[in-house]
């Protein structure tokens, strides 16, 4: 490629490359210590039953502050946590200050909101995870029930003993398992029937081209009548036009997620803008 480019562009490719690689390592080599200080923070972002437009629940996001006001988008830092062995604290804490801000919720209002937590690979791998889990319900007394875990088509579909194992457990203590990200993994969609779920979240690289033609209509409306055939909730997200969520609704998608429904927010703007008087 480099032969392709001129010479000032080769070189200002470079500059490029080494400028994003700089700021990767800075990131990584300041991540661990962000985790430690406290530095991260939990969003929520407001689930809402497509038919009677009530919050239902909400998805838990990490948040990464930096000092300029911005803040590092988890796709960035998540594998850098990966990465460096910290994905397995760093969720355990993530499920722990979720389920305590739900359980505080709970504590003022009879609540039935469902609490989203997204689990990565490396944590719905790791050994101590169903402990994890069982500690956390435990620590906030939150119903099972009140708490879903998202996990990734890309873990869930793959052929593995251990994941119907762990996905059976989980459903016996009553917590559900999403499968998040749906339709973007290649997957084996045979392994659906061997598996407890009971959400099927879609992508939103299929949301996102709705009202669109028949062909995007006929993958949603796919999905939607898999999930309801599997008898689980259906989930779209990255909803951002009244066109999308007018087309969901008339596909009889369960349940919304966007930004027109709502922007993730901090724990206490959720709580002022969601919570009943
Ligand atoms: P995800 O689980 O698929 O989460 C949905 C992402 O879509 C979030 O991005 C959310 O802010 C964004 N989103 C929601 N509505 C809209 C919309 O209408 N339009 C657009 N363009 N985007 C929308 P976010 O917060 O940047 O998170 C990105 C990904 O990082 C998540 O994708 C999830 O895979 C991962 N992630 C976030 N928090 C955690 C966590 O606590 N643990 C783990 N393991 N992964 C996390
Ligand atoms: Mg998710
Ligand atoms: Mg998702
Ligand atoms: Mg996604």
């Amino acid at each position: 490629h480099a032969k392709a480019l001129g010479k000032g562009q080769y070189q200002f490719y470079q500059e490029c490359m080494t400028q994003a690689a700089r700021e990767k390592l800075s990131l990584r080599n300041r991540l661990g210590q962000a985790i430690e200080q406290g530095e991260l923070q939990l969003y929520y972002q407001p689930q809402i039953d497509l038919r009677t437009g009530q919050v239902v629940g909400m998805e838990a996001l990490l948040r990464w502050p930096q000092r300029d006001g911005r803040w590092i988008s988890p796709a960035q830092f998540i594998p850098l946590a990966e990465e460096q062995g910290l994905i397995v604290p760093l969720g355990e804490w993530v499920l722990h200050e979720a389920c305590t801000q739900l359980a505080q919720w709970r504590a003022q209002h009879p609540l039935t909101w469902q609490m989203s937590v997204n689990v990565s690979a490396q944590q719905w791998l790791d050994s101590g995870f169903l402990q994890v889990i069982q500690q956390v319900l435990r620590d906030t007394a939150l119903p099972p029930a009140q708490l879903v875990l998202e996990v990734t088509e890309s873990v869930l579909l793959k052929q593995s003993a251990e994941t119907l194992k762990l996905a059976r457990a989980l459903t016996a203590l009553g917590v559900q398992v999403a499968l998040d990200d749906y339709g973007t993994g290649f997957s084996n969609l045979s392994q659906l029937q061997h598996l407890d779920i009971s959400q099927l979240k879609l992508d939103r690289s299929f949301v996102t081209p709705l009202p669109g033609g028949h062909k995007v209509l006929a993958m949603v409306r796919s999905a939607i009548t898999l999930g309801h055939g599997l008898n689980v909730f259906t989930v779209g997200e990255g909803i951002e036009t009244q066109a999308q969520l007018e087309a969901l609704k008339s596909l009889d998608c369960d349940i919304g997620q966007g930004f027109l429904l709502g922007r993730p927010v901090s724990g206490q703007e959720f709580g002022v803008r969601y919570l009943p008087a």
